[in-house]
């Protein structure tokens, strides 16, 4: 892989134009905009209907899953026509992980693996050109690390499987279109092959959907309540679940990668070529330019792991540990980047900043440090991954399961 990113092959060059001259034309007027398609929790109407007006236009093209086969709403295209699309999007500040606005980069691609033909010609076409949205759910009340120890039960009825049970911590501040939720279809089978998964629509009688207040924002508790959902909506087969979770999990846990690069030290440099103590500017304080240079390095890291872990995906060859490696240090990263921003700018950075965007919003950077050590399995989780597959302790190494 070429991590400079700088030379196209020459049957690319072309497209990289293409793609340029369209995001000129589509992001006029709302340059303003720029980092607004992050994921966030206090998006407002203009930041909203830009993402989804955006969202549209580039899921028409088929570009918000380039890859994707032109049958199921994608653009049928190459690796290196993906990388293109990311890295014009990401010099406007946007990512093709968020800019749908929903977690389809995480479940379309299990949907396009262990999905029936019927299946992936139904469900995939809106959520690839993103006209629907989903939400992952997974985490139970009991505890949400042991994924496998699932109590929501989906009890095979005729055609029909009737739903029941909890899930938290789950979703965004804005309804889904479908919830994509891990249920036990065996109650009294064993460990791991008890489990199926289900695209459910959610706006079928019996779903309730309550916001939870958490530190970083609003997620949600989702309950089913005999919830009668036709059996077609059963993807990967009864009791095969576990399989597909591996799929999604090693998504979530990092093997998706990415490429653009995180704000934050854009925003804080600004700050210190602005702030002044004692009439100088911040940025000259030798010890605040080392702090900088120490959230650039690790920054710089963070965006290597994850074009590396974005490669390996994409060429079907999943690095071992690169997903837990990845989501491991890019959270402590984060961690010491509040600290880093308190040391710099004392009591301001506990200041929340809502004309900004979320992602850098300082006191948010600072709050939700801690926060998301729980997102998408915890620190712990990253460890014992990590551990597996480099056979810690283990006569075996376990291998990481291929993605789409
Ligand atoms: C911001 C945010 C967004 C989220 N979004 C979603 C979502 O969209 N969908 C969804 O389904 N869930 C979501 N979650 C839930 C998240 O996946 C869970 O919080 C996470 O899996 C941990 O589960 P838990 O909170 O129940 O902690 P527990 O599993 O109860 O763990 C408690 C503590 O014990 C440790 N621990 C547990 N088991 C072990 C072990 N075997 N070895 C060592 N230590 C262990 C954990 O590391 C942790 O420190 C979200 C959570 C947050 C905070």
């Amino acid at each position: 892989m070429d991590f400079s990113l700088q030379t196209d092959p020459p049957e690319i060059a072309p497209f990289r134009k293409e793609v340029r001259a369209w995001l000129q034309e589509n992001m006029r007027g709302s340059e303003h905009l720029r980092w607004s398609a992050s994921w966030s929790t206090r998006e407002n109407d203009e930041e909203y209907r830009f993402r989804r007006n955006l969202a549209g236009k580039l899921g028409k093209k088929g570009w918000l899953f380039p890859m994707f086969p032109v049958e199921y709403g994608g653009a049928g295209l190459t690796f290196d026509h993906q990388l293109v699309l990311e890295t014009e999007l990401d010099r406007y500040g946007i990512s093709l992980n968020h800019v749908f606005y929903t977690l389809a980069r995480i479940v379309a691609p299990v949907i396009l693996k262990w999905g029936s033909e019927e299946q992936k010609r139904e469900f995939l076409p809106p959520m690839v050109r993103g006209e629907v949205s989903v939400w992952q759910v997974l985490t139970e009340p009991q505890g949400g690390s042991d994924v496998a120890n699932c109590q929501t039960k989906a009890i095979r009825d005729g055609d029909h499987y009737m739903v029941t049970g909890q899930k938290v911590m789950v979703g965004h501040h804005l309804p889904p279109d479908f919830l994509w939720t891990l249920v036990c279809t065996n109650p009294s089978g064993s460990r791991h092959e008890n489990l199926g998964w289900l695209h459910i629509p959610a706006n079928l009688p019996g779903i309730t959907i309550q916001h939870m207040h958490l530190m970083m924002g609003i997620k949600n508790v989702v309950f089913f309540d005999g919830v009668r959902l036709p059996a077609k909506y059963l993807v990967g087969g009864e009791n095969n679940g576990w399989r597909v979770a591996h799929t999604h999990l090693e998504l979530e846990h990092g093997g998706e990668g990415r490429v653009g690069a995180d704000p934050l030290v854009e925003r804080v440099v600004e700050y210190c070529r602005e702030m002044k103590v004692d009439g100088k500017p911040l940025i000259e304080e030798t010890n605040v330019r080392d702090i900088i240079a120490d959230m650039m390095i690790e920054l710089h890291a963070v965006n290597l792991f994850a074009r590396r872990n974005f490669w390996h995906r994409f060429v079907r060859e999943p690095h071992p540990y690169g997903g837990a490696q990845f989501r491991y240090y890019q959270r402590m990263v984060r961690l010491r980047n509040g600290e880093r921003l308190q040391q710099i700018m004392g009591c301001d950075a506990l200041d929340p900043d809502h004309t900004v965007h979320e992602v850098v919003d300082f006191e948010y950077v600072v709050r939700s440090g801690p926060g998301q050590f729980h997102g998408g399995g915890t620190l712990d989780t990253d460890r014992l991954i990590f551990a597996r597959r480099v056979g810690l302790g283990r006569p075996t190494k376990e291998k990481a399961p291929e993605t789409i």
